[in-house]
């Protein structure tokens, strides 16, 4: 009986509906007026929306099993790892960098949009350096692993990518001002909304939302991101303002005439558990084993996915020109 009570608190809390059960439980409704009353209703949205996804795409005979299967997989295993490491590394950066701040901010709406860009401009960093810099490259990469696109992308990655992903985020806010309250709530807008963006076209074909599509960052947007094709390779790191994108000149619009192509460049079977976790590394090691000398060794270690010690390149900067130029 034991197994089966722990696999219903499991699923309570991959639904997110833990907090407001406990709260139905009290009787004390007016708890649904506080922040953390907003915040449990909130959660529980993207995992059945995840759960519809995955009937609607039943329902229209394109089930997508591979990437839902291995997404699992990928989910219990993080449960099982690093469950923490990513709350430490949060609660480690606050205390270090708090008195380095040239000043704080406070509870207002104008403090709240600059912690938004401040908090979004961490999220570029970390982001941008885990398409170019190939050990993080090796974080990041399953999450780009899945050749469709649906919710159950949202829990894809290594187990790694939390803590380092917050450590960049929370530092850059930190230093600049960002009292932990707002942080917090930006942190928590942003997971939500960073689910939504894998909306898959079973749900939503046309993500462009209109007009939005020119003022923030959309699931389109987001779906090119995730695209293998030369044009899109390397572009939209942003989250939900999409000025980082912009100003650092990796804004791309999906178009119509290039329909996006899912997944990484490297020969993978994205339905293998142990490849989509762990083939990058393994990739990465072979090279470091087989370069010349020292140098070569480590700065295949740094250097963008692609980049090779032969001079023959084929990191996205040089597939992408090549494409752009032959088009
Ligand atoms: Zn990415
Ligand atoms: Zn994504």
């Amino acid at each position: 009986m034991e197994i089966l009570s722990i696999l219903l608190e499991e699923l309570l809390g991959f639904l997110g509906i833990t907090q407001v059960l406990e709260i139905l439980k009290s009787g004390d409704y007016s708890a649904f007026r506080t922040y953390d009353g907003i915040a449990s209703l909130i959660y529980p949205i993207i995992p059945l929306l995840l759960l519809l996804e995955l009937v609607v795409g039943l329902i229209y005979k394109k089930p997508q099993i591979k990437v839902y299967k291995v997404n699992f997989l990928i989910y219990i295993f993080n449960r099982f790892v690093g469950r923490f490491i990513s709350i430490a590394m949060v609660a480690f950066c606050i205390g270090l960098f708090s008195a380095y701040a040239p000043f704080k901010t406070s509870n207002t709406w104008y403090w709240f949009l600059y912690a938004y860009v401040v908090w979004e401009f961490g999220h570029f960093i970390y982001h941008y350096l885990g398409h170019k810099v190939r050990l993080f490259w090796c974080l990041h990469s399953t999450h780009h692993a899945p050749e469709e696109m649906n919710l159950s992308v949202t829990h894809a990655h290594f187990f790694l990518e939390a803590p380092y992903a917050d450590t960049i985020r929370t530092t850059v806010c930190i230093l600049a001002g960002v009292q932990p309250e707002l942080l917090f709530t930006v942190m928590f807008i942003d997971g939500t909304y960073g689910a939504f963006i894998h909306i898959g076209e079973n749900m939503i074909k046309d993500a462009r939302f209109g007009f939005l599509n020119k003022l923030m960052l959309t699931p389109s947007h987001h779906r090119v991101h995730h695209a293998r094709n030369p044009l899109y390779m390397d572009t939209n790191f942003c989250n939900l303002l999409n000025i980082w994108d912009k100003v650092f000149g990796t804004y791309q619009e999906e178009q119509k005439s290039v329909q996006i192509e899912y997944g990484i460049t490297r020969e993978m079977d994205s339905g293998n558990f142990m490849d989509v976790y762990f083939g990058e590394i393994v990739a990465l090691a072979k090279d470091v084993a087989k370069a010349p000398g020292i140098t070569n060794k480590f700065r295949y270690l740094i250097m963008p996915p692609g980049w090779s010690h032969t001079g023959e390149h084929k990191t996205a900067k040089v597939v992408r020109r090549a494409y752009l130029k032959n088009r």
